[in-house]
């Protein structure tokens, strides 16, 4: 089969879920039996958001082949269930390299290179890789930021001759816009969806579809209305209401028929039926009252739970699997240093301290994994967590407040956590860090063995530093277990200990493995043994977790 595309494009404002409807109609697609991939493309001139601050860009996600991505990518695959790669996020500054790059290699043979066609043609370009990378027959491609942008053109510019290009039958055009809420007069006003599908059609795009995003119910005259002045048909015509259920998006989706108008747009036909039962049941469980356990997540940028997406999607997986529901406590690490928050941490029935850079707030973080040894709580700590659990637990049999981390004291007497070999002569910061899937074996007998239940996995990582082995034989000796180790035994992979309940720290990011029907299986045994501590479940009922790959 011919690739055919679907291109999302923003309109109005932007951070109205564009990335979640692309990602739920990309389920929609896959139910229907179609091979199924999204790429984001992302107008900025950062070549990947791994050096932007995730107050910039909110949480950076990791690929398999460790690419650093946009969020978006979580939502994608997440809701799809499905694994990408490197070439579904797409920057400027990716584009311009490339075309730069080739141009001092005397590429274009003394041509002046422009915008158009250079540019386009090397977005063209990363478009069609897709299809090829991945395998996939449908690419969802969403344009990120809102139409009229300046900096999205050559973006839109190049998604536009791809109608040419491929015809109207491979390409369809999906438009996500605010309807924005009258307080005054009590309703909803289409009038910026209007002038917003005027600027994407003076650019040369007609949507084939429109998704009226909106906080009240769009009713029946309102679709007619937006029909008639954006010339789009009335079942294209998708009112999404805000849900406070993330993965209801796709159910609402499917009863509005969006998915049959597009394929049928496409010149398709459903491969099979959908089957929603097992989705439905998981939307039905987060609707369904149930007693709650509470998390605390001690984080440095916890003004913008965007930067902890996945963080947070991974404990509500578990959660929800689990029968709970919970109840997330943000906790800022730098207050803690300042001793405000230290009653959220005695509140709470389990702690996760997740990854991060830098040394702001690092005591803090401390402090809350010193909190979690003593009173026992359960404590999932994620690559900096995992390293601030290495260095409180280093303090503590070492009985040297000075023990560290090399990344926030260079000349400590005990560098616990050290740059890892082959970090050391690396100068640039972009996409240098130990990246990726990477093989971690299980101890057997462990906490982290038996959580995951098979002898080796593989997890994604985002980091520069490592546990120093130079302290492994003391940590063993004083009760801190090496639950998981890379083949060569190199790398300390997983940190437990040994006389607590649950205390687990992992050098790679499980959160980026959650699914919302297959919750992680460390995600798992935290919640569970939160549950334990907040005497939900007694330990006796402990049930065996189990998250196999379907
Ligand atoms: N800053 C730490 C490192 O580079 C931890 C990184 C992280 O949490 N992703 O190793």
């Amino acid at each position: 089969m011919v690739t055919k595309y679907l291109f999302f494009t923003g309109g109005v404002v932007s951070s109205v879920g564009k990335g979640v409807t692309a990602a739920a109609i990309g389920r929609l697609l896959k139910e229907r039996g179609f091979q199924v991939a999204v790429q984001k493309l992302d107008p900025y001139i950062n070549v990947d958001p791994g050096t932007m601050s995730p107050y910039q860009h909110g949480e950076v996600y990791v690929l398999d082949d460790g690419a650093e991505t946009d969020l978006d990518l979580g939502h994608y695959e997440r809701f799809i269930d499905i694994r990408l790669n490197r070439s579904c996020n797409v920057t400027t500054g990716q584009v311009y390299a490339e075309v730069i790059g080739k141009e001092r290699r005397g590429d274009y043979l003394g041509g002046t290179i422009q915008v158009i066609p250079h540019i386009t043609n090397e977005i063209k370009r990363r478009i069609a890789a897709v299809s090829k990378a991945t395998g996939a027959e449908l690419v969802l491609v969403e344009v990120g930021g809102t139409v009229g942008d300046i900096e999205g053109l050559p973006f839109l510019e190049a998604i536009r001759q791809i109608r040419s290009d491929l015809g109207r039958e491979n390409s369809a055009y999906i438009h996500v816009t605010w309807l924005p809420y009258i307080g005054a007069t009590g309703e909803l006003k289409t009038k910026p969806t209007q002038h917003s599908v005027r600027e994407l059609r003076s650019i040369g795009i007609s949507p084939d579809m429109i998704v009226a995003r909106s906080d009240y119910p769009v009713d029946d005259s309102l679709r007619e209305k937006i029909a008639l002045f954006c010339d789009v048909e009335k079942r294209a015509v998708v009112p999404m209401v805000t849900t406070p259920i993330l993965y209801e998006v796709p159910l609402l989706l499917e009863e509005a028929g969006v998915a049959d108008f597009l394929i049928q747009r496409l010149g398709l036909t459903a491969r099979r039926e959908p089957d929603w039962t097992a989705w439905r049941k998981l939307v039905d469980e987060v609707r369904r009252p149930k007693q709650a356990v509470k998390i605390a997540l001690v984080g440095k940028y916890v003004e913008l739970h965007d930067a902890y997406m996945s963080v947070r999607e991974a404990i509500k997986h578990a959660a929800l699997y689990q029968g709970v529901e919970v109840e997330l406590r943000w906790v800022h690490s730098a207050e803690l240093e300042k001793g405000r928050g230290c009653d959220i941490l005695e509140s709470v029935d389990g702690i996760v301290v997740p990854g991060g850079f830098g040394s702001r707030g690092i005591e803090g973080k401390i402090q809350a994994a010193r909190f979690a040894r003593e009173k026992r709580v359960p404590y999932l700590g994620l690559c900096l967590g995992m390293q601030l659990m290495v260095v409180e637990f280093g303090r503590f049999i070492l009985q040297d407040e000075e023990t560290n981390s090399t990344e926030f004291d260079r000349t400590t007497p005990h560098p616990v956590i050290d740059l890892m070999p082959e970090q050391r002569d690396i100068a640039d910061m972009g996409g240098t860090m130990r990246l990726g899937l990477y093989p971690c074996e299980l101890q057997p007998g462990t906490i982290a063995a038996q959580a995951y239940g098979v002898p080796s996995v593989q997890e994604r990582h985002r980091h520069r530093f490592e546990f120093n082995n130079g302290y492994r034989k003391a940590f063993q000796e004083n009760g801190m277990r090496f639950s998981g180790l890379s083949p060569d035994n190199r790398l300390v992979e997983i940190a437990e200990l040994e006389d607590h309940p649950f205390m687990v720290g992992t050098q790679f990011h499980p959160e980026f493995l959650s699914r919302p029907n297959r919750p992680h299986p460390l995600f798992s045994a935290f919640i569970h043994s939160a549950c334990e501590h907040s005497g939900l479940i007694r330990p006796a009922d402990s049930v065996t977790l189990s998250a196999e790959e379907p």
